[in-house]
C-alpha cells in the first residue's frame, strides 16, 4: 500500500483507481472493518470511524439506535481534510458509541484483526486500524477517549496518535466523554500520522474547548536526530505481559544506542488510573447520551405513550456495554453517590495529572506500553472489568489531556504485533513526532 505521503503526489486519475482498488480489496478481505463505502469529494481516501460526521452521510457510532439517521453537518476534522488534498472515504466498524476495547459489541458486527482472523483488532476504533493494517486503507480517522486509537493500532502493527485534548476540533464527533475524546490518526508511520494530524488539527470557534494555541506544521519540520531525555515507569511494567515486557527491554536499549538518555521514575497514582477514568468517563458518557430518547435522533420503537416510547427505543436500540455505562454514570451523579464518587474521581484527576506535570519538568518524553497483553481472540473476554484492566496503560493519558502516539516495536512469537507509546508535554506534539521517528528508525519494525 503506498504511503499518505506518496499519495499526495498523485493525479486525480490515479487517486480515482485507487479508490475504487480499495474499495474491491476491502470487500474481498472478510474483516468487516469497513461498514460502508461512500466518498465526498475529490483527493486521497482517507477512512473515517462511524462517529464522525460527514454531512450527508450516515452516522452511527456502530449503534442500532443510530440507524436511519443522516449527519446534518460536518465534522470540523472533516472539512480540514478535505482543505488539504484529502477526501472523507468509507465508514469503518468501532465499538459502539466508542465504548469498548475490542471492536466486538459494534451493531455492524466483529472487526478481525489482519494478523490472526481469531483475535480482535482492539477497540474502538478497530475498524480504522485493521483497515490500514490490512492495506484496504492508506490511513484512517480514529478517536481517542480512553486508548481507542492508540491500542488498536498497537494490537494491528500500526501507528496510532491521540492529540492533546483541545488541538483537534470535536465539533461533529459523536461525543462519548467530552472532557476525554480527541480524533486522532492511524497510519502506516510516523510521517504520515503527522501529515493527516497536522491537517486535521488547529483552533475551531465551533469547539469551546479547541485550544487558541499555535499549531505549527510538524510534518515539515519532522527531526529524528535531537537527543531527548525519555522517562521509563518501572513501576508500570510488571502487569504486562513477558511478551510485551521483553519488547520494552528491547525499546529502551535501542533508545539508548540511538543516543537519547532513559531516567527511571516511579509513579504513586498508576493504581487509581482505571477507577478515576470509568468514572469520569461513565459519567460524562450518561450525560451525552441521554438525548438517545428515540424522538430525536435515529431509531425509534414503538410505544403506548411518551414513556413507553422512551424505554423502549433505549432498551432496543442500545447494546449492554452501553447501558451498563449509562447505568454506572447515572449512579456515580446521583446525590447520594456524587461526592464519594464523581467529586472523589475529579480530585484524583488532578492528583495524576499533576503526577505526569512533574516529570515533564524532568523529561522529554515518557515510554510506556499500549496494552498489557497482545490482541486476545475474539469472544475471550467474558468480564467487563477484565476488558477495562485491559485500558491500564492508556487512559491516564487522557485523563491528563496529554499527547501520545502507538508504534510497533516487535511480534510476539505468534506474531502478533506489539506496540508501544511515548507520551509528550501537552501542546509539544513536535518532541513527541520527533522522539517517535527515532525510535521507527531505531526499531525498524518489519510488518
Ligand atoms: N476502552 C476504553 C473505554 O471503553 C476507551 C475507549 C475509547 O478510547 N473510546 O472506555
Amino acid at each position: 500500500m503506498i504511503t499518505l505521503k506518496e499519495a499526495l503526489t498523485k493525479s486525480k486519475e490515479e487517486i480515482a483507481t485507487l479508490r475504487v482498488e480499495l474499495e474491491a480489496k476491502a470487500k474481498e478481505s472478510g474483516l468487516n472493518a469497513y461498514i460502508g463505502f461512500e466518498s465526498s469529494g475529490e483527493g486521497v481516501p482517507i477512512l473515517i470511524k462511524d462517529n464522525i460526521q460527514v454531512e450527508g452521510w450516515s452516522v452511527t457510532s456502530g449503534s442500532k439506535i443510530l440507524q436511519g439517521y443522516i449527519a446534518p453537518y460536518e465534522a470540523t476534522a472533516i472539512t480540514n481534510l478535505k482543505a488539504n488534498g484529502m477526501m472523507a472515504y468509507g465508514r469503518s466498524n468501532m465499538d459502539e458509541f466508542a465504548m469498548g476495547s475490542t471492536t466486538e459489541s459494534s451493531y455492524y458486527g466483529v472487526t478481525k484483526n489482519p494478523y490472526g482472523t481469531d483475535r480482535v483488532p482492539g477497540g474502538s476504533s478497530g475498524g480504522s486500524a485493521a483497515a490500514v493494517a490490512s492495506g484496504i486503507a492508506i490511513a484512517a480517522l480514529g478517536s481517542d477517549t480512553g486508548g481507542s486509537i492508540r491500542q488498536p493500532a498497537a494490537y494491528c502493527g500500526c501507528v496510532g496518535f491521540k492529540p492533546t485534548y483541545g488541538r483537534v476540533s470535536r465539533f461533529g464527533l459523536g461525543a462519548y466523554a467530552s472532557s476525554l475524546d480527541q480524533i486522532g490518526p492511524i497510519t502506516q508511520n510516523v510521517e504520515d500520522a503527522a501529515i493527516l494530524y497536522d491537517a486535521i488539527a488547529g483552533h475551531d470557534p465551533k469547539d469551546s474547548t479547541s485550544s487558541q494555541s499555535e499549531c505549527v506544521s510538524i510534518a515539515q519540520n519532522l527531526n529524528a536526530n535531537r537527543k531527548l531525555t525519555i522517562a521509563v515507569i518501572d513501576n508500570y511494567i510488571s502487569e504486562a505481559s513477558e511478551s510485551i515486557q521483553k519488547a520494552y527491554a528491547n525499546t529502551v536499549k535501542a533508545l539508548e544506542d540511538a543516543g537519547h538518555t532513559i531516567v527511571h521514575k516511579n509513579m504513586q497514582n498508576t493504581k487509581y488510573d482505571i477507577a478515576t477514568y470509568y468514572i469520569v468517563a461513565t459519567a460524562e458518557a450518561a450525560t451525552n447520551l441521554a438525548r438517545f430518547d428515540g424522538i430525536r435522533y435515529g431509531r425509534r420503537a414503538e410505544g403506548k405513550n411518551l414513556q413507553e416510547l422512551y424505554f423502549n427505543s433505549r432498551s432496543e436500540g442500545f447494546g449492554d456495554e452501553v447501558k451498563r455505562r449509562i447505568l454506572l454514570g447515572n449512579f456515580v451523579l446521583s446525590s447520594g453517590y456524587y461526592d464519594a464518587y464523581y467529586l472523589k474521581a475529579q480530585k484524583v484527576r488532578h492528583l495524576i495529572r499533576d503526577e505526569f506535570t512533574a516529570i515533564f519538568d524532568e523529561v522529554d518524553l515518557i515510554l510506556s506500553p499500549v496494552a498489557p497483553s497482545v490482541a486476545p481472540k475474539i469472544g475471550s473476554i467474558h468480564d467487563p472489568l477484565e476488558m477495562y484492566k485491559s485500558d491500564m496503560y492508556t487512559i491516564a493519558i487522557n485523563l491528563a489531556g496529554l499527547p501520545a502516539l502507538s508504534l510497533p516495536v516487535a511480534k510476539d512469537d505468534e506474531g502478533m504485533p506489539i506496540g508501544l507509546q511515548l507520551i509528550g508535554k501537552a501542546f509539544d506534539e513536535q518532541t513527541l513526532f520527533d522522539g517517535s521517528l527515532s525510535l521507527e528508525q531505531a526499531i525498524n519494525y518489519i510488518k
